[in-house]
C-alpha cells in the first residue's frame, strides 16, 4: 500500500493502539483508544514496573509521564505534523503551557536574548517579557514578515531563539518560514513557530527548516471550541528536554481532553477544507462592498503576502479580517451587535462562524499607538470562518452591514 494521504492519517493515526480485552463475550479491540482515565498503571511484576520507570522498556506507569489516551492524540499530531522525521508531539493543557515548554527547551535561560515577531499573540510576548524576562532572558521584538529586518536583527543580536507565527493575528501576515528558518540556521538560532492560524493542514514548519512548533489546540486542531489544549512538536534535542519538562512541571493533558480533541483532529481537514473556501468566498465578497475598506485575506491580490502563501501554504486559512468603511469603535461594536448568526466571541479556529474586535479583545493590552502601528484600528472586525453554508455567513454578514 501507498503511505496514505493526510486525511486518511488523520483518521487512523494513533488510534487501534489498545490490546486486545479478553471479555465474557470474547476477544474485542476498540476502534476508538478508550478514555484511560487512570492516574498509575500496575504491571504482572515489579520487575517489569522498575524497567518502565528507568526507561529500559516502553509502557506507561504514571499519567503525568505518560498516558494511552494522550499518546494516542500525540501519535496522531506527529503523523500529521511531521510524519517519519523523528518528530515526537507533546499535548499540554493549553497552548500557553506548550509555548513556555518550548521556550524553555531553547534554552531561554539568563543571558539569552530571544527575538519574537512584533505581532505575536499578546500572551506570548507577554509571556517572554515577565517571566522569562524576570530570568534573565532578553526579548527583542522585530517585523516579522520583513525579511531584510528579521535578517539585520538576527545578525546584531545572535539571539538564542526567533520566535513567530506562521499567520499572524489579525492581518493575516504570512511568514516566510524557509527564508526566516536559513537565517536561523547561519546563525545557530532555534525557529520557533507558532503554527495555531495554519495548522498542518496549511503548513508543516518543521519540515520547512523549522526547529520547534506549537499549537494552542483549543482552537483549530480540535475546532470545537469545547476544550483548552496545546501541543508541542520537535525533533530532538528539544523534544528531550520538552519531555522532560512536561514531567517535572506537569502541565500535562489529562485523558479526557486528550480523547476529545483526538475526536476532533480526525475532521481537521474537511473542516480546514471548507473553512478556507467559506473564507475566501467572503474575503471576495467583502473586498467589493461600499460600506467596508481593506480587507485582509492571503487569497487576495492585494494582501502583501499573496505570493508568499501561494509559496509556503497549501491553502489561504480560515480567518478574515476587514475594516469597516466608517470610523470608531461605535460602528465597529454596532455592526458586531448586529449579527444573528455569526457569534461574538474571543477565539478562533471552531465550527461555528466566529466575530471579534480585536482593539478591545486579542489586542486590548496594547497602548493606542502599539495598536495603530500593526494596523489594529478601531474599525476593525476579525472573523473566524466556520463551515456553516457560505450564503448563510454573507447574508448575517449583509444584514448587519444594512444596519450601519
Ligand atoms: N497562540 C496563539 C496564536 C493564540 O491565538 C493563542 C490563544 O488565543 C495561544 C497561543 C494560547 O493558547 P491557549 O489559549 O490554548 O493557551
Amino acid at each position: 500500500m501507498n503511505p496514505p494521504h493526510f486525511e486518511t492519517r488523520a483518521v487512523h493515526s494513533g488510534e487501534h493502539r489498545a490490546g486486545a480485552e479478553e471479555g465474557r463475550d470474547g476477544t474485542f479491540y476498540p476502534i476508538s483508544t478508550p478514555i484511560y482515565a487512570s492516574t498509575t498503571f500496575s504491571h504482572p511484576n515489579v520487575e517489569t514496573t522498575d524497567r518502565i520507570l528507568g526507561g529500559e522498556e516502553e509502557g506507561y506507569s504514571y499519567t503525568r509521564y505518560d498516558n494511552p489516551t494522550v499518546r494516542a492524540l500525540e501519535e496522531a499530531l506527529v503523523s500529521l505534523e511531521a510524519p517519519g522525521a523523528g518528530v515526537s508531539a507533546f499535548a499540554f493543557a493549553s497552548g500557553m503551557a506548550a509555548t513556555h515548554a518550548a521556550f524553555a527547551a531553547a534554552e531561554l535561560t539568563s543571558g539569552a536574548t530571544v527575538l519574537a515577531a512584533e505581532q505575536l499573540y499578546g500572551s506570548t510576548a507577554t509571556l517572554l517579557m515577565q517571566v522569562f524576562g524576570a530570568n534573565g532572558v532578553e526579548t527583542r521584538f522585530v517585523d516579522a514578515y520583513d525579511l531584510g529586518a528579521v535578517e539585520k536583527k538576527v545578525a546584531q543580536l545572535g539571539p538564542r531563539a526567533v520566535v513567530v507565527e506562521s499567520i499572524s493575528n489579525p492581518l493575516l501576515r504570512v511568514a516566510d518560514i524557509p527564508a526566516i528558518s536559513e537565517i536561523t540556521r547561519a546563525a545557530g538560532a532555534a525557529l520557533i513557530v507558532d503554527n495555531t492560524f495554519g495548522t498542518p493542514f496549511l503548513q508543516r514548519p518543521l519540515d520547512l527548516g523549522a526547529d520547534i512548533v506549537v499549537h494552542s489546540a483549543t482552537k483549530y486542531l480540535s475546532g470545537h471550541g469545547d476544550l483548552t489544549a496545546g501541543v508541542v512538536a520537535a525533533g530532538p534535542p528539544y523534544s528531550d528536554a520538552v519531555e522532560q519538562l512536561r514531567k517535572l512541571v506537569g502541565g500535562v493533558l489529562g485523558p479526557f481532553e486528550a480523547w476529545l480533541a483526538h475526536r476532533g483532529l480526525k475532521t481537521l481537514p474537511l473542516r480546514m477544507g471548507r473553512q478556507c473556501e467559506n473564507a475566501r468566498a467572503i474575503a471576495g465578497h467583502l473586498a467589493t462592498h461600499p460600506k467596508i475598506g481593506q480587507v485582509n485575506h492571503p487569497s487576495l491580490e492585494a494582501h502583501p503576502d499573496h505570493t508568499t502563501a501561494g509559496r509556503v501554504l497549501s491553502d489561504t486559512g480560515g480567518l478574515v479580517s476587514f475594516e469597516l468603511a466608517a470610523e470608531g469603535r461605535e460602528v465597529a461594536f454596532a455592526f458586531l451587535d448586529s449579527l444573528e448568526l455569526c457569534v461574538k466571541a474571543p477565539s478562533l479556529g471552531d465550527i461555528y462562524t466566529l466575530a471579534i474586535h480585536p482593539a478591545t479583545s486579542s489586542h486590548r493590552e496594547l497602548s493606542p499607538s502599539r495598536r495603530e502601528r500593526l494596523g489594529v484600528g478601531e474599525n476593525l472586525v476579525r472573523l473566524s470562518v466556520g463551515i456553516e453554508h457560505p450564503e448563510d455567513i454573507i447574508s448575517d454578514l449583509e444584514q448587519a452591514l444594512d444596519r450601519l
